[in-house]
């Protein structure tokens, strides 16, 4: 075990105060100052990011935004620029790809890289990493703190020991000289409680650790025990897990109140396949085999696919085809939550033969065309007839009775990639641009 995790060569790399970095970059006027991304002060969100100069008043990542700025009240508030942030973190990923192939993000501004076989190209991991270092400050003028070692466990430690800009080498000889005289609450799984009763044992650091014997640890922690005994003496076997290829694209809304109406439920699914059909344009992808996806108010989940003869991104596809297994559904009881996705996914330009290439080629075209406006202008500059029908009375009729009362429409949704639902706060199809809920008249 321990021979494997000292041949493998492991870098995480940490962009510090990423989203207020690129802020600051992007506006010197910003630089030296307290920036504050999460969105306006008075509002309900938490930070996301605060720069260096915000941490010294005291604000910190996940704190609510009126803490901070009851912190920091010389802040300044910047809302989230998530496509901003999306488009740097592909262009650090684009300088990960020309070390390693094996990059595993944990998020827009971390990720996992797995250099042990590019050493025979591009030298020992520890100059890939400065290299690394170096051309996000040169190409993208941001810092970045890196951490070099032979597994994910120490290479994240590393990486967060000098933060900012940091570099910090941990070599396979040195490991124990590492990680003794840190605190126990650095090791991962070691979350405030059982950080109480390991210092309840008089066990603060990693070095006292590794003075409890195996059985004891698993008898005290279980499963946790027995990672704590590896990980005190720096062993992690887990892999560098790159993204795996995109196997489907989904979209699905679960509801703050059950719904019952299918009328309403039909133009959730409209709005969905929409979103489906856009990312997959978007992607080039096309899928084959359309899923709906309904969960019932007492959970129970039924899942129906169809396959087509050959792959589509076209929204009306998607939706016809996700209607046409809604209505084959009983809906015995109201639903808490409705998806779409589709899977089978292929590259756009294969399997281009068909009987109605010329018709599907204009529908493609026109669907690109659609897609651009509504880049350009907000999601709701086009607006299917559909959307705004009988479906809005619906959602007249059934809007709550009581101010604050539940309201349809509204509630989580989560975006699907790679076969995992990601969820994200999003507005529901009820709620249109202002983000107000309809409310009686
Ligand atoms: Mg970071």
């Amino acid at each position: 075990m321990a021979k494997q995790a000292r041949e493998r060569r492991i870098i995480h790399v940490d962009m510090d105060a990423f989203y207020a970095s690129v802020e600051q970059r992007d506006d010197p006027s910003l630089r030296g100052k307290p920036v504050i991304v999460g969105g306006k002060p008075n509002s309900r969100g938490v930070v996301s990011t605060a720069s260096y100069e915000a941490r010294k008043a005291g604000v910190h990542s996940a704190m609510p935004l009126a803490e901070a700025w009851r912190r920091c009240p010389q802040g300044i508030f910047l809302p989230v620029n998530g496509r901003k942030y999306r488009e740097v973190s592909g262009q650090i990923r684009q300088i990960f790809l020309t070390y390693t192939p094996l990059v595993e993000p944990l998020s827009l501004d971390e990720a996992f890289l797995d250099v042990t076989a590019s050493g025979a190209i591009f030298g020992p991991a520890a100059s890939i990493g400065h290299i690394i270092k170096e051309r996000i400050q040169d190409e993208l003028g941001l810092t970045a703190s890196v951490g070099v070692a032979g597994n994910k466990f120490l290479a994240k430690l590393a990486s967060d020991l000098r933060k900012p800009d940091g570099f910090v080498v941990v070599p396979a000889e040195g490991v124990q000289d590492f990680l003794d005289p840190l605190p126990v609450e650095r090791i991962w799984g070691v979350g405030q409680k059982t950080a109480d009763r390991l210092h309840r044992l008089n066990v603060k650091t990693v070095r006292d650790l590794r003075r409890l014997e195996l059985a004891h640890l698993k008898h005290l922690f279980g499963v946790l025990g027995g990672q704590l005994y590896e990980l005190a003496r720096g062993r992690d076997e887990r892999p560098v897990e790159s993204e795996r290829e995109t196997k489907s694209i989904g979209r699905e809304t679960t509801f703050g109140a059950d719904v019952g109406e299918r009328d309403f439920l039909e133009s959730v699914l409209l709005e969905l396949a929409c979103d489906v059909g856009r990312s997959l344009r978007k992607e080039k992808l096309k899928g084959r085999t359309i899923t709906l996806k309904v969960r019932y108010a007492d959970f129970h989940t039924l899942v129906r696919s169809r396959t087509l003869a050959e792959g589509t991104n076209l929204d009306d596809v998607i939706y016809s085809e996700a209607c046409r297994l809604f209505q084959a559904i009983a809906l015995k009881q109201p639903l808490r939550l409705i998806g779409v996705s589709v899977h089978q996914l292929a590259n756009q330009e294969e399997g281009q033969l068909s009987l109605f290439a010329d018709e599907r080629e204009d529908q493609e075209h026109l669907a690109r065309v659609i897609d651009k406006v509504r880049e350009k202008y907000g999601a709701q500059s086009i607006v299917r007839a559909r959307l705004l029908g009988p479906t809005d009375k619906k959602r007249e009729a059934t809007a709550p009775a009581v101010p604050g009362g539940p309201s349809q429409g509204r509630g989580l949704s989560g975006t699907e990639v790679n076969g995992r639902v990601q969820p994200a706060v999003r507005k529901g199809p009820g709620e249109r641009g202002n983000g107000i809920p309809p409310g009686p008249e």
